[in-house]
């Protein structure tokens, strides 16, 4: 099968062919229609998270369909259209897996980054963990669903109530948290890189009531905010913006590192937390809740090969949304497997 693999953090994803991969006891085989990519995605090539399989398939917003499962994987039948998350095992049995979170389960592994994941025709992924894709998206925008779309939305429930809710960096998970966050009835407000007029446009388009540069106040005090942009000088800014007992919430695997600020500005019972990785229950809340709203993603599609494209287009924002690799026509499928 041709595959974009990771070799060595810092440098290009490569094309290669290997052999397609076979399901093991509780695995499903899936041929990939689409991956999405995601900014973790950049991080991990990049050399920023610290702990990838090497080498590597990445991929983690994959939309399939099954054509094998292993001993034990009945969940699914060939045929079945499936999406795979980032979160690909957890132990089941750790005090976090016990309590519900298993999002921070001490021994969890990731999709496209322990586990191959989906910047090839074909991956393997624990039935368990893969979630029905809703009937009504097409693979391309139903592939941001599977990491913006839950994490945003795992992000947005840490918010909490707030009517009034900031999202700094308008990228694939704000385009999404913003059309749940209307549907839920509060204003969104959102913050781009200084000067991005064009994405600022876009998120009013999307339906924030205001947009503007990160380094401005909003017109109004903020409830809460999500921060999506791996920048740690938005932490302070974003403290700035939410009125007293509001909510910061980081919800990206990776920042720069966070300037020191002043108490004052965390003081008057504001929260500052993280989102880390998701759970199986956000996934079904949200695939459920998604084609309710509906939520629409705006999707740049690219195929397989030019993955190296696709994440240099995300490093430097070059499009509104969601970037998507093709992989395979659903149609072709009977033939090619
Ligand atoms: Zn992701
Ligand atoms: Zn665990």
């Amino acid at each position: 099968m041709r595959a974009m693999m990771l070799e060595e953090p810092g440098t290009p994803l490569r094309a290669v062919d290997m052999p397609v991969p076979a399901p093991g006891a509780g695995q499903v085989l899936i041929r990939v229609h689409a991956c999405g990519i995601c900014r973790t995605d950049l991080h991990i090539v990049d050399g920023e998270l610290k702990e990838p399989k090497l080498p590597l398939v990445p991929g983690h917003q994959i939309v399939g369909t099954v054509v094998a499962t292993g001993e034990g994987a009945g969940r699914y039948a060939a045929g079945e259209r499936v999406g795979v998350p980032w979160l690909g095992s957890t132990c089941n049995t750790c005090r976090y897996c016990l309590s519900g979170r298993e999002n921070l389960c001490d021994s969890a592994r990731f999709t496209g980054y322990h586990i191959n994941g989906g910047f090839a025709e074909y991956a393997v992924a624990d039935y368990r963990f893969c979630f029905p894709v809703p009937a009504g998206y097409p693979d391309l925008q139903a592939a941001p669903l599977l990491c913006a779309g839950l994490i945003g939305y795992r992000s947005l429930v840490m918010a909490g109530e707030a009517e009034r809710l900031g999202i700094y960096g308008f990228g694939a998970a704000a385009h999404i948290v913003v059309q749940v966050a209307r549907f839920q009835g509060r204003h969104v407000y959102a913050f781009t890189r200084p000067g991005d007029i064009r994405t600022q446009k876009f998120a009013r388009d999307m339906g924030a009531v205001w947009a503007g540069n990160s380094d401005e106040l909003p017109p109004e005090e903020l409830d809460a905010a999500i921060i999506f942009a791996p920048a740690g000088e938005l932490v302070p800014a974003a403290l700035r913006a939410v009125a007293r007992g509001g909510v910061v919430v980081c919800g990206g695997i990776h920042m720069s590192d966070i300037p020191s600020f002043p108490y004052e500005i965390l003081w008057g019972e504001r929260v500052l937390r993280s989102v880390a990785n998701l759970t199986r229950r956000d996934g079904e809340e949200f695939m459920a809740l998604a084609p309710l709203i509906p939520v629409r993603t705006e999707v740049k599609s690219y195929p397989l090969e030019a993955a190296n494209q696709a994440l240099d287009d995300l490093r430097y924002g070059r499009f509104n949304g969601a970037a998507v690799l093709v992989i395979s026509d659903p149609a072709e499928q009977d033939r090619l497997v």
